[in-house]
């Protein structure tokens, strides 16, 4: 059986570039969130910790799985939209 990222592999990722379709709305509110959930639930790793406290966000892989925007209950600071048309993810099934 293939492992998680030989399956994302295969996956296809158009970027927009200087247009990312999410943005944490105010990186001062990361640094305080207790869990930082979004650096451990996002299935392409796009969230990750940094030093100081801080959560730097790179949209590049994102699958448009939306976990990210409910994860962020507590604070509410992920703002999400879908990337423009031909931009974003590109599924190979099979
Ligand atoms: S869950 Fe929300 S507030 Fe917490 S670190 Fe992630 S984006 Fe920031
Ligand atoms: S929508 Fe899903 S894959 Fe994209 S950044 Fe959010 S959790 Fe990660």
């Amino acid at each position: 059986m293939s492992k998680i990222e030989e399956k994302l592999f295969q996956d296809r990722y158009r970027v927009d570039a200087g247009r990312p379709h999410i943005r944490i709305k105010d990186a001062g509110l990361c640094r305080d969130c207790r869990n930082q959930q979004c650096t451990v639930c996002c299935p392409a790793g796009c969230y990750s910790r940094e030093a100081g406290g801080q959560v730097a966000l790179t949209t590049d892989g994102c699958l448009e799985c939306g976990t990210c925007r409910i994860i962020c209950d507590e604070h509410r600071n992920v703002e999400w939209e879908w990337p423009r048309g031909g931009f974003g993810i590109l599924f190979k099934f099979g």
